[in-house]
């Protein structure tokens, strides 16, 4: 892996950005100033297709925020290239409140993911808040000749090379779960990249594609209507959801571990009174009873309201560039 494009995520803002920035300043005044915010529909921006996890997330955010905020707030899914078409859309749009990006894991991975990025995940955009924290479940279709933690493990040991496994594309949650989860098992199976999850469990449910790691909110419903099956929790610990699914470390899996959070960002230069504003809606959504409740039957928990910040998302970002993208540099994943 060229070691440069580690450093991408750090630097210099783009200047597509820049320029979006300086044209955006020359009409505010018509627009509607920072202390009326919001005054107009939002557009709420999730990178990954409509009905997978990322984009169920960001529907319960959409409806809080606008209980919250007061303004209409409507969500946009321009997917594909692992969230790299939608991200680059929300950091060239005027930096006004009005588009908003959220996201997750991928906007700390796509910096080593991908050669050249049309924006830079840390100096194009302003960190809001964080709003949920939730685990990973892996999957197969109904009729994988494995049903048991242990089968699973040896009919991939045995087998790998006619497996396919799901994912989201490069930089995803779930291809991280899926990296994590081969190179625990010390396996290599065929990954099928897809513009989210949603056509990915699709695929799964119509039985073309054999394993998907993915997060609850898309997985547990299904497993609870017997369209796919559930083999582990990838962790540490079985989920409160599927209490009769084991944890892959109960089968002495190491090194699979993961929970994904997802973030609201702004584009950079958004004024301070619309970043403290979004974040007072952050934080009304994170301690709505109603908001948690939804989070929560998809097996997600919103964060606590001390986390729903610019600084504690901006130290997460780092946190995730720090640990995970070396992860991918041992995974060998070569970048696009
Ligand atoms: N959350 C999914 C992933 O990263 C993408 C999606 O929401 O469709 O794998």
């Amino acid at each position: 892996m060229a070691s440069s494009s580690l450093f991408r995520p750090f630097r210099p803002r783009s200047r597509i950005a820049t320029l979006a920035c300086a044209l955006s300043l020359l009409v505010a005044p018509a627009l509607g100033s920072a202390q009326d915010f919001p005054s107009r529909p939002i557009t709420l921006t999730m990178p990954y297709a409509p009905g997978g996890p990322g984009d169920a997330i960001t529907r319960v955010f959409a409806t809080s925020l606008q209980k919250h905020l007061g303004a209409q707030v409507v969500v946009d899914n321009p997917a594909g290239a692992s969230g790299t078409i939608g991200t680059a859309k929300v950091a060239r749009a005027r930096p006004d409140g009005y588009t908003l990006l959220m996201i997750h894991v991928s906007h700390a991975t796509n910096g080593a993911m991908f050669k050249s990025l049309p924006y830079s995940p840390v100096e194009d955009f302003e960190p809001v808040a964080r709003g949920t924290s939730g685990p990973m479940v892996i999957v197969t279709r109904q009729g994988f000749p494995a049903t048991t933690l242990p089968e699973f493990i040896q009919h991939l040991r045995a087998n790998a090379d006619k497996i396919s496994l799901a994912h989201a594309g490069v930089g995803s949650a779930s291809h991280l779960c899926a990296l994590m989860m081969m190179s625990a098992l010390k396996v290599k199976l065929n990954e099928v990249p897809y513009k989210g999850t949603a056509p990915a469990l699709a695929d799964l449910m119509g039985g073309q594609v054999d394993v998907l790691c993915d997060q609850t909110s898309g997985t547990v419903p299904q497993v609870r209507t017997g369209r796919i099956r559930a083999v582990a929790a990838a962790g540490k610990n079985r989920l409160p959801q599927l209490p009769d699914v084991p944890a892959v470390a109960e089968a002495g899996v190491e090194g699979l571990e993961i929970n994904i959070s997802f973030g609201l960002y702004a584009p950079k230069g958004t004024p301070k009174p619309v970043i403290d504003r979004l974040v007072e809606g952050m934080q009304k959504s994170v301690t709505d009873t109603d908001t948690r409740a939804r989070l929560d039957a998809m097996g997600v928990a919103a964060v606590p309201v001390d986390q729903a910040t610019p600084e504690a998302l901006r130290a997460h970002l780092k946190r995730e560039i720090d640990t995970l993208v070396p992860l991918l540099v041992r995974a060998g994943v070569q970048p696009n």
